[in-house]
Formats: structure tokens, sequence, C-alpha cells
């Protein structure tokens, strides 16, 4: 059984807790491997030895941490299978879905490679006479990584390449379903030069995050995952001073208007629903179908899904793979059967021609969806498509903007017009116009609204930057002496 356990002061450190959980290959439904769980003590030696290691980071040149970036860059590109392979193994994504899961994290890499030009202050000169101002963006210390299942190599991405640029060091907490990939991106970081020290992974659960929480020596912390976890890590981080980004669940609608190109919407909201079965904060969960399309469109929907490869992620030709656990997957068919009784339609049941002992779940298409139903209002991390039937334009909206989560959103149509006013009116933080799963590039920033955001920087991008660093004003003269007076006043710059 394959053992994972801690990366600390540039090693692989084996828990002492005597805690661990398993690690499961959800294609077979087999336990694969163990993952330590830290003990307080552990926390307190991985952070112990990131704070050791910020006074030499911070003072690396900027020249020096963006080479070490590209060098990084080169990795990750150099083992883009391996990384792949092993989020397959653990997380189950089909393989095509992983290496997509590696590029986009390589972005956030190849953003911070930038980071001479990217932590650029700005510089007033005579500011007063004789008077320069100037603003320095400098890190703040040890900040601290926690994030989820379902991208457990991307989500480390989107925070680590930019907190080690601005000069913090770091120590991640992935989470424990699947952890083994997030000691490869460790030992990539130490080829690629980065000081012992500077990143450490702590495998663990909420005895470890609790620790990071308190931990005196830990400066910020970000974090990505379920909402209720993500208000938890808000509430408790920054009661305890610290400075918190918390990502949460999501509930993404995709309005389609009657004037839509109905196989591209469908063809869409197939692909953004079932992509990595369901298990994305930014996947597709109800279509919004104006009435006059809601047959035609539900029509096209299932006419795809049987076409959908369901198998194993290693598998070549598959397109979806199982979900993260059995109990996962229980619960997600749980929702199904709720749905029924609650009054809406099992167009497509999933839960029919499954068999093996993976943890495979079929799509699913739910019609006659609305609120107040548990498979609308709760966020089912699943191969689950529920449809929400409106009158059009404005009833599509208010339902949009009704929902306490606000991650993602989209509007299919061909009117220029409602797009530009659907972008005015949503309450949402990421807007697809056409485009199912809008998640920004990494030169802007990652976040939702509402409920699917605790805190007031979006991740990465030039976000990203800001939260990983504090600023500083300096307000500079170098007077003659010989014109130096005691003067009690106000400094006045006129
Ligand atoms: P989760 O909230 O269960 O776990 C996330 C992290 O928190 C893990 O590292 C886990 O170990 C830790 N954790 C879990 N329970 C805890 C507790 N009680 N106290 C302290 N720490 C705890 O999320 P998950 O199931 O791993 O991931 C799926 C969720 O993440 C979904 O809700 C999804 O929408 C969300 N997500 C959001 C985004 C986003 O950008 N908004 C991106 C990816 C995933």
């Amino acid at each position: 059984m394959n053992r994972i356990s801690h990366w600390i002061d540039g090693r692989v450190v084996e828990s002492t807790s005597g805690r661990s959980a398993p690690v499961h290959d959800p294609a077979q439904g087999v336990q694969t491997g163990a993952v330590d769980l830290a003990s307080v003590e552990e926390v307190d030696a991985a952070v112990a030895a990131a704070h050791a290691a910020f006074p030499a980071w911070r003072a690396t040149s900027l020249s020096r941490r963006s080479e070490i970036m590209f060098r990084l860059r080169e990795l990750v590109d150099a083992n883009r299978k391996e990384i792949a392979s092993l989020l397959t193994a653990e997380h189950g994504k089909v393989l095509s879905d992983a290496l997509g899961e590696v590029a986009r994290g390589l972005e956030n890499v190849e953003f911070a490679c930038g980071i001479p030009q990217l932590i650029k202050g700005e510089y007033s000169e005579q500011a007063a006479s004789g008077v320069d101002v100037y603003s320095i963006r400098q890190p703040l210390g040890v900040v601290a990584g926690i994030t989820p299942f379902n991208f457990p190599a991307m989500v480390p991405m989107w925070m680590f390449a930019n907190a080690l640029a601005c000069g913090n060091t770091f120590v991640l907490k992935p989470s424990e379903k699947d952890p083994s990939v997030s000691l490869l991106l460790a030992e990539l970081l130490a080829t690629a030069g980065l000081p012992p020290g500077c990143f450490n992974v702590l495998q663990g659960d909420k005895v470890a995050v609790d620790r990071l929480l308190e931990h005196p020596d830990v400066a910020a912390v970000s974090f990505v995952g379920s909402t209720p976890i993500a208000r938890y890590i808000y509430e408790t981080g920054t009661a305890n001073g610290k400075r918190v980004q918390a990502l949460g669940g999501a509930k993404n609608h995709m309005l389609v208007l009657n004037d839509a190109d109905l196989d591209m919407a469908a063809d869409a909201a197939v692909s953004a629903a079932y992509g990595s079965a369901g298990e994305r904060c930014m996947a597709i969960s109800v279509v919004v179908a104006a009435e006059g399309i809601a047959d035609e469109l539900v029509a096209k929907i299932a006419e795809r899904i049987p076409a959908v490869r369901v198998g194993p992620g290693m598998a070549p030709d598959s397109e979806m793979g199982p979900l993260i656990t059995a109990e996962h997957r229980d619960r997600v068919s749980g929702y199904v059967a709720g749905a029924a009784a609650e009054g809406a339609t099992v167009v497509v049941d999933g839960r029919q021609g499954v068999s093996g002992d993976g943890f495979f779940l079929n799509p699913t298409l739910i019609d006659g969806v609305e609120p107040g139903m548990a498979c609308y209002d709760d966020e089912i991390f699943g191969p689950v498509l529920s449809v929400k039937r409106v009158e059009g334009y404005h009833d599509g909206i208010e339902t949009i903007n009704a929902s306490p989560y606000a991650n993602g959103t989209a509007i299919f149509t061909r009117d220029g017009g409602a797009a530009r006013q659907f972008q005015f009116d949503v309450q949402v933080g990421m807007v697809g116009v056409n485009v199912p799963i809008p998640v920004p590039v990494s030169y802007y920033s990652f976040g939702g609204w509402k409920a699917s955001l605790f805190g007031d920087t979006h991740m990465y991008g030039p976000e990203g930057i800001r939260f990983y660093t504090q600023a500083k004003v300096v307000t500079s003269r170098w007077p003659d002496p010989a014109t130096s007076t005691v003067d009690l006043g106000f400094p006045e710059t006129r």
C-alpha cells in the first residue's frame, strides 16, 4: 500500500501522528494508498520551516525568483503526463481532462514568471518641495493554502505560484482524498531551485487546518472548497488576525434564450455539466431554458447523453470518469431519487446501466426543477444537470440572481444586446457569453460573489499579487543639512 507523507523543509517527512486516511482508485473502487494525517506538532514543524526560510527568500532578487518560476514552467511542461496520470489515478478524472487541469495550472506559473513587472510600485517625484513618495509591495510571510479534491494540481498552482514569486513561503494542505500530486509538485519546485522550507506540504484533515488557522506565524490563508467550510475558514482565520480569501461552492446557471443556436447550446450544456463527472466548481448544473425552446433543448441534450463515453480515466476513449468516493456517489444518487419524489421529471436516469466496483454514476438529466427542491437548492457536485424553465430573459435573470451561489454563469443567445444586458444585470463573479465554463485566464482573476467567495480578493492574476503582498508607502527627502530647522507644524505639500 502506497504511503503518502508530508514534505517539510525540502524532504519527505513521515508522520508520527498514528492517523491516516484511505486513498482510492475511484475507477476500480479499491484502496491504493494511505495518507498521513498531521498532528499539531507536525503543523508547527512545517510552519517553522517556512518561517525560517522566509527572510532569505524575501531577500532573493526578483530575477532569481523569476528564473525559478521559468524553470518550474519547463519542469511542469516536461512532466505533464506524469502529473496527469497521478491525477487520474487518485481523482478519477479522465486523462485528457487531467492534462487540461495541468495546462490551466501551468498558466499561473507562466504568469508568476513576470513577477519583476507585476510587483512594481509607483513613484511620485516632487510630491512636495524636495520630497518624493513611492509605494512598494512586500510579501506577507508564511502563507497557507488549503485545497479541494477536485483540482489537486491546478488549485495549488493558482496559489503558490504567485505567493512564492511575491517572496512568501508556503504551506500547502491538500485534500486528503487525492494527495500524491502535491508531493510531485514539491519535488519539481525543489528541482527548479526553490530553497528548502519555502514550499511545504502538510497532509491532513481538520486538525491540520485548525492549527494553521490559529498559528501565530501564518500570515494569510487561501482556501478553495465547499461553502460551509469556506465560511468557517474565513470567520476563524480573520478572527485570528489573518488575511483570508476563501472560495466556496457553486450552482452555475446557463441561460438559453429563444434565439440561441440550440445545437451549440446543447453541446455546451452536455460538456459543461458532465465533464469531470460534474465535479467542477464551474460546471453547469442548471440550464435555465426559455419556454419557447425548452422542449427542443431538453430533447437535444437527452439525445446527446448516450454518446458520452463513461469509463476509467486511464482508458483513452473515456470521456467521463467516476466520482471521487462511494459515499459521494451515493449522495449524488440520493438527489436523483429525491428529485423524482419532489415532482421533477428524471429524463435520463444515470443510476441505470452502471456496473463494476468503481464509483461510477452515468449522466443524469432532470427537467421541471424548481427552487425549493433539494436538487435545485443544493450543490450536488456530480453528473446531474437540472432544467429550470422560465418565460424569457427577465424571468431567467431573476432566477439566477436569486441563487445564494454566484460563482459562474453563462448566456446562450445570438442577440448581442441581450448578452450585454446580461453581463450588466447578472450578480455573478464570472460570466460566459456563449462560453459555458468561463474560467478566467491567468492574467485576470478567479472568484465568485455571494456564498461562492468569502473575502475581498479573488484568486490568482493581479488580485493574487495584491493578496500575497502588503503595500508600503515611503515619503522621502534628502535635504541639504544646512537648511534643517525645527518645525512643529503638520507637514503640508504646497
Ligand atoms: P471541502 O470543503 O470538503 O474540502 C476542502 C478542504 O477543506 C480540504 O483540504 C479538506 O481537507 C478541508 N476540510 C474539509 N472539512 C473541513 C473541516 N470541517 N474543517 C477544516 N477543514 C476541512 O471541499 P471538497 O469536497 O474537497 O471540494 C469540493 C468543493 O470545492 C465543492 O463545493 C466545489 O464547488 C468547491 N470548489 C470551489 C472552487 C472555487 O473556485 N470556488 C474550486 C474548486 C472546488
